[in-house]
């Protein structure tokens, strides 16, 4: 078998990973390689063309905080034209649209349902019985290791709120006890609120969330990918070769097709492979995650007009989110991407889910007898990550170990984090940037 030497060996071709390799060629280091196991880059930022219909892995848009990063990959696709879109996002409950968030808009419910869920933020609490039903064990509990994501709902919102669209829309996402997860699990992706928000939305509205305006190419999200892939050094990227296993001792990493001795290797692998690939011993309990089953759907003439995506709360129905990239583009026949979460040991039937999906947009009045003329799906597995309190103690733990032997895990799965792809770059360039 072949063995080659490299100063840093990157795993992954996607944002991170390319973002890795842009840095370490902008400070003039050139002594890299980038590893994919696929045979493409992109990660989960890959698009799908079909019949006229742009498609990415699963709904992509950007907000960006930085503008010099935002920049730096416009400079890279002067051909591209980037839409700039106010979004417009509803919640579908019981046959009406609500706007988003739902924590903000408890006043365009019928009378009776708005007066529950006020009564019932203002009286606030976690109920007794969650309290600590998944309180991580010493010594790592901390103080507010009692809240979990599920209490914090409760805490925050009230019973009225959580029970109509927090819990069980995210369990429907996350596919798993909410209870488990840290209260902090989604980050600043998460709506917040508090009493005089939700008042004051009552009569001036301001549904300002993250991403209250978005960006997207008219190339898809892989149009950003290129951008940054123009930034790496011709031959730097080697596809189809799968880091199998890694030497921490010898610091060689053995792929597919050879033998790659480094100095530094950067994984935006999944944390919990990396750990088994590098034989580092761990408890593979402390890693959970959902996987996200994905189809993206062209019909034949236009659908519901001036909307980009939709929540769908109710348990009956198979998905939680369906977006409408026709709105985007502003074109003339709808184009979807629907999204159903699944428990990471779940089996997929993507036949049946297709069927039920199919069924359901017609239940839901997306579709109204709109002829199917082109298709997709893919998995994502892993999706979203769930955050524990464990999962950060053990990824906290095991990456310090693994930075003192050269290795960086990084990206969403890197770091087992709920992140955007400008999180992404931000985390690659920072990481460079800390090089000797
Ligand atoms: C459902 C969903 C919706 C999202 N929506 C948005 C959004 O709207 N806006 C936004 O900014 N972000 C969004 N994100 C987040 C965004 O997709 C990620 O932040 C980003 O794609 C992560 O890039 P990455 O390079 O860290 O990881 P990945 O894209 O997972 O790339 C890792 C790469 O490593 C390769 N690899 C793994 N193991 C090996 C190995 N052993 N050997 C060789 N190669 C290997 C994989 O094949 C992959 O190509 C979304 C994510 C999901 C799941």
């Amino acid at each position: 078998m072949d063995t080659t030497s490299v100063r840093t060996l990157i795993v992954g071709a996607g944002i991170t990973g390319l973002a890795t390799a842009a840095a370490l060629g902008e400070r003039g280091d050139t002594d890299y390689l980038v590893l994919e196991g696929d045979a493409e880059i992109g990660g989960y930022c890959k698009t799908v063309k079909k019949e006229g219909f742009v498609w990415d892995y699963s709904g992509h848009f950007f907000h960006f905080k930085h503008p010099e990063i935002e920049a730096w990959l416009r400079e890279r696709m002067p051909k591209q034209r980037i839409l700039d879109v106010e979004k417009r996002s509803f919640i579908e409950y019981k046959g009406t649209q609500i706007d988003f968030p739902f924590q903000k808009n408890i006043h365009q419910l019928p009378k009776d349902e708005l007066i529950d869920c006020l009564y019932d933020l203002y009286f606030a609490r976690a109920p007794r019985e969650l309290l600590g039903k998944h309180a991580p064990p010493a010594p790592e509990a901390s103080a507010s290791a009692a809240e979990s994501f599920e209490t914090m709902l409760y805490a925050r919102f009230g019973r009225s709120i959580a029970e109509k669209f927090l819990i069980p829309y995210n369990e429907k996402l996350y596919a798993c006890d909410l209870g488990s997860l840290d209260k902090d699990a989604m980050g600043r992706f998460f709506p917040h609120a508090d009493l005089t928000d939700i008042i004051r939305n009552m009569k001036v509205a301001d549904n300002a969330t993250y991403n209250a305006r978005f960006t997207y190419p008219e190339g898809g999200a892989i149009e950003y990918v290129k951008a940054i892939a123009s930034a790496v050094r011709p031959g730097g990227v080697a596809l189809s070769e799968t880091v199998l296993s890694i030497d921490l001792d010898a610091k060689v990493a053995r792929t597919n097709k050879r033998d790659i001795r480094f100095d530094r290797l950067v994984s935006s692998a999944p944390f919990n492979r990396l750990l088994a690939t590098a034989k580092v011993p761990h408890d593979a309990s402390a890693y959970s995650w959902n996987k996200v089953l994905v189809f993206n759907l062209g019909f034949d003439r236009k659908g519901q007009k001036d909307v980009h995506w939709v929540y769908f709360p109710d348990r009956e129905v198979v998905f939680y989110r369906v977006g409408f990239y026709d709105n985007i583009f502003d074109t003339d026949r709808l184009s979807l991407y629907v999204e159903i979460g699944f428990a990471r040991d779940a089996v997929v039937d993507v036949e049946a889910t297709r069927a039920r999906v199919l069924a359901d947009l017609e239940k839901t009045g997306v579709t109204k007898g709109h002829r199917l003329i082109a298709e997709h799906n893919v998995v994502m597995d892993p999706a979203y990550v769930h955050i524990t309190q464990r999962s950060i103690f053990e990824h906290a733990r095991l990456a310090q170990e693994l930075r003192a032997r050269g290795v960086y895990p990084v990206g969403r799965y890197g770091g087992w984090t709920y992140c955007s792809i400008e999180d992404n770059i931000v985390e690659a360039r920072a990481l460079v940037a800390s090089f000797a």
